[in-house]
């Protein structure tokens, strides 16, 4: 009888103790408070630490990834990606209106003409428009360009590629407009040597070699730089755009990273290049510096154009990145840089601002 009674009497206290605590402790207020915290915390956790943890190349990645919001890359650090949201240039009106079909629809014409370099450019374009724009479904082209009319009649201009469509082309256009599909990956994929790179990276074979000589000519001219991002597969950009989507929505996602299959980086074609040990890396500032001139001077002597050209994204889809390199082949990259130095442009597209759907 008495056994039970202080028993009891020991597990009453130590119930009472542990309400008391738990109500003094406001145990929701807690648990509301760690959730926020997991919320407001985890998918940023999440995101950078995985990414961070992974090989250098991948935390270059996902940093480059956040190519629209240049200085956001810098450090990608979640401040940095608030004022970049903040600012009224790194969220272009494009990608504010991208849900709103009709007043994209409306305003591409208008505003893809403007940053053309010139009236005859913009002429070619809707008169060049090849069967592209079909896979595009954008409402835009039946009032420019018939899809059937296909390059044939552009009197075989050498300087237009001819197949911008397949993905393993050499000279194959990916924008927001014309992704790569989902099972695609490069069959000649090799690897950079080390010396030329922060991290493993991997490059068609074509634009390897370019990448390699493009590199010693820099360093003859007191130039150093380094590939910090180059093949990535669309699991791989797949896994970037989801730690985004998590945190930010698809809105600032789409404007921080391009979705899968649409990362020109699935080609084995593409890389980011900053200068080892260098500040400005995946930063707008990099077209500022030594290297960032060099590249936009010499890159296409190798075969590489700077893909998202200052003020261009009415077109290409994404803004200014001077350290995002582009192998066409020096032919076809010479024509771009001396051109317009865009490729849509040069290569008879339409314009790419948004996603289509
Ligand atoms: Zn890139």
């Amino acid at each position: 009888m008495q056994r039970p009674f202080n028993v009891t009497l020991a597990a009453s206290a130590v119930t009472l103790t542990c309400l008391a605590a738990a109500l003094y402790a406001s145990p929701v207020v807690i648990a509301e408070n760690m959730g926020r915290q997991v919320q407001a915390f985890a998918p940023v956790n999440a995101g950078c630490s995985s990414l961070a943890n992974d090989e250098p190349s991948v935390r270059a990645d996902s940093v480059d990834e956040t190519r629209e919001h240049s200085t956001m890359t810098n450090d990608g650090t979640w401040q940095t990606v608030e004022s970049e949201i903040d600012t009224p240039e790194s969220a272009p009106t494009k990608e504010g209106s991208t849900q709103d079909a009709t007043v994209d629809a409306a305003a591409s014409p208008e505003d893809t003409s403007e940053p053309y370099p010139s009236e005859a450019s913009t002429t070619r374009i809707t008169s060049e428009l090849p069967s592209n724009d079909t896979e595009a479904s954008d409402p835009n082209a039946t009032d420019t360009a018939s899809p059937t009319a296909a390059p044939e009649d552009d009197t075989q201009d050498a300087n237009i590629p001819e197949d911008l469509e397949s993905p393993d082309s050499m000279t194959v256009i990916v924008n927001k407009a014309r992704p790569l599909p989902s099972d695609f990956s490069p069959d000649d994929l090799v690897n950079l040597p080390d010396d030329l790179t922060a991290g493993s990276q991997q490059l068609r074979e074509q634009a390897a070699e370019a990448t390699e000589e493009m590199f010693k000519a820099a360093q003859d001219d007191g130039v150093e730089l380094q590939v910090v991002s180059s093949y990535r597969s669309y699991d791989y950009q797949q896994r970037i755009y989801d730690n985004y989507l998590d945190e930010f929505g698809v809105k600032n996602t789409d404007a921080m990273s391009a979705r899968p299959g649409y990362s020109e980086h699935q080609t084995g074609l593409a890389m980011d290049v900053d200068t080892p040990g260098g500040d400005e890396t995946l930063t707008s500032t990099f077209g500022e510096t030594e290297a960032g001139q060099w590249l936009a001077d010499h890159a296409h002597e190798h075969g590489f154009i700077i893909r998202f050209p200052k003020d261009q994204e009415e077109i290409t889809g994404f803004q200014y990145e001077p350290w995002h390199l582009r192998y066409f082949s020096e032919q076809y990259a010479t024509h771009v840089a001396e051109n317009s130095g865009v490729a849509e442009i040069e290569f008879g597209l339409e314009p790419a601002p948004d996603y289509q759907d």
